[in-house]
């Protein structure tokens, strides 16, 4: 965790910014929450916990600053809230985003089935890819094991055993 930290403070100052402690303690929320995608609203009830003073606008400029220099992804799922993950470092990282519409839940593919497809379009349109994003929108196997599961009133209609 220092060691990331430390890390992105380099490439802060790399851009002449400076790892303020607002800032610092954005990108720990950001580092302890990796595996989530946190809309910036989430990222500051979390940060408020370790630094109260903080306001929603400074969170929302850092969140800015950490997605323009790379630091951070800012992903769209569609729902008109921006979330927010860490990039693995080094490699480009990717993925992709199953998101329930029953639920809401966001489930990662981490493998990246685009290859072929990147290939094929950068041949046919002499177009050379950087990235892609691919959101599948569907229902989620926790939705659908309960919507399978027989509903509790169901039990209940059941013929109650006749009085003698
Ligand atoms: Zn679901
Ligand atoms: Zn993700």
């Amino acid at each position: 965790m220092e060691d990331r930290i430390e890390r992105i403070k380099q490439h802060l100052h790399s851009h002449n910014y400076k790892l303020t402690p607002q800032r610092e303690a954005t990108v720990r929320v950001l580092l302890e929450h990796e595996d989530d995608h946190l809309s910036a609203e989430d990222v500051y009830l979390l940060v408020k916990e370790k630094a109260p003073e903080i306001g929603l606008a400074t969170v929302y400029r850092t969140l800015e600053l950490l997605s323009d220099l790379k630091i951070i992804h800012k992903l769209n799922f569609g729902d008109g809230v921006a979330r927010y993950e860490f990039r693995e470092e080094g490699a480009e990282r990717h993925h992709h985003h199953l998101i329930c519409v029953q639920c809401g839940a966001v489930d990662e593919i981490m493998e990246d089935l685009l290859q072929n497809v990147e290939h094929k379009v950068e041949e046919d349109f002499q177009f050379k890819i950087l990235d892609h994003r691919l959101i599948f929108h569907g229902i989620c196997h926790r939705c659908q094991q309960e919507n399978n599961q027989p509903l509790p009133e169901a039990e209940q209609t059941k013929p109650a055993k006749a009085k003698g």
